[in-house]
């Protein structure tokens, strides 16, 4: 039975290389074109399994290659896909990218397959959402279907994590009522918020706000800096700094961290929170040290043994 459930997204990240954008109606010729898989809720799952969770995976990719394809990554991260439903009515979600040589670049998403993840999927699942230590949630899919899973773990006693991205300022207020823990990175918090964060200081102000509107504990991702958590039983923001690294691409950074959270989450219960927070910087940390998404989440036998 899956530890950790993900209700969420997967994307196929089609990445082109340019030395430049093109204009409107330009052609240019790119140097470098691959495929990434991706995706908030599939990246959090992946990294989840690759501690050792025993993870069930619920989405929806399109009847097609890229489906076909994002499937088998599933089962390569040993991830179940009891949950993973193929629709003919939409393409699995993709991510078109054009990336510059001075690293900017232009995104443009079709969610496609994700928007139609809807509560009959959650019905079938319900046994496996139910049982789960944790379950992870994200606004990647239709907001309605997270929240109405959200409700089910919770009135189950399931630990819910949820992870506000991407942001939206008019949020059911119901969201932080369900949510055990929110974590969030710093422009999601200002979008959630309306109060710029820019340092730790803000990011316990935004959190202590967060806290009012009904979550139990809430967590401010901030980069190189860590994150700052506080609680309803402890409201005294604490930061929990990350350990320096040489930065190479920190795409997906956050995914990795609420994958690595979510593990300890459902295997470490008795840990303090703090040190899953530290854990979980070490984890997402890492991640930072190798290129592409899901390609630079660590596995377990390649980590310090001491994390487990
Ligand atoms: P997101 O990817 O959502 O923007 P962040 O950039 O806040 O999220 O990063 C999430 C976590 O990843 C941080 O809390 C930290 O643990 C780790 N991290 C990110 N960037 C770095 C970095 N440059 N050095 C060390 N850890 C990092």
């Amino acid at each position: 039975m899956a530890q950790v459930v993900v209700v969420g997204s997967c994307m196929t990240d089609l990445v082109s290389c340019t030395t430049r954008l093109p204009k409107p109606g330009e052609t240019v010729i790119g140097h470098k074109f691959f495929i990434g898989f991706g995706g908030k809720g599939a990246n959090q799952c992946v990294q989840a399994a690759r501690l050792g969770a025993k993870t069930s995976m619920i989405c929806k990719v399109g009847k097609d290659s890229f489906g076909n394809e994002y499937i088998e990554n599933f089962k390569r991260n040993e991830i179940s896909t009891e949950f993973v439903g193929q629709t003919e009515d939409a393409a699995t979600g993709a991510a078109s990218i054009i990336v510059n040589s001075e690293g900017e670049n232009v995104i443009v998403i079709v969610p496609g397959a994700n928007l139609l993840v809807d509560s009959e999927d959650l019905k079938r699942a319900a046994d496996v959402i139910c049982k789960a230590k944790v379950i992870v949630c994200q606004l990647e899919i239709t907001p309605a279907t997270s929240l109405e899973a959200l409700k089910m773990a919770h009135a189950s006693g399931v630990k819910t994590l949820f992870n506000p991205a991407p942001a939206q300022a008019d949020l059911h207020p119901q969201f932080y009522t369900l949510s055990d823990i929110l974590c969030c990175n710093e422009t999601e918090a200002e979008i959630l918020t309306g109060l710029p964060v820019g340092n730790p200081e803000d990011a316990g102000k935004v959190g202590s706000l967060l806290l009012e509107r009904g979550c139990k504990l809430v967590i401010v991702t901030l980069g190189a800096e860590g994150c700052v958590m506080i609680s309803k039983e402890d409201p005294i923001p604490k930061h929990v700094p990350a350990g320096k690294v040489k930065a190479m691409d920190t795409t997906g950074a956050g995914d990795s961290f609420v994958g690595a959270l979510a593990f300890y989450l459902a295997y470490y219960p008795n840990l303090s929170m703090e040190e899953m927070i530290r854990k979980s910087n070490f984890i997402a940390s890492v991640s930072v040290q190798a290129p592409g998404t899901q390609s630079s989440y660590p596995y377990r036998k390649d980590l310090p043994q001491d994390l487990f």
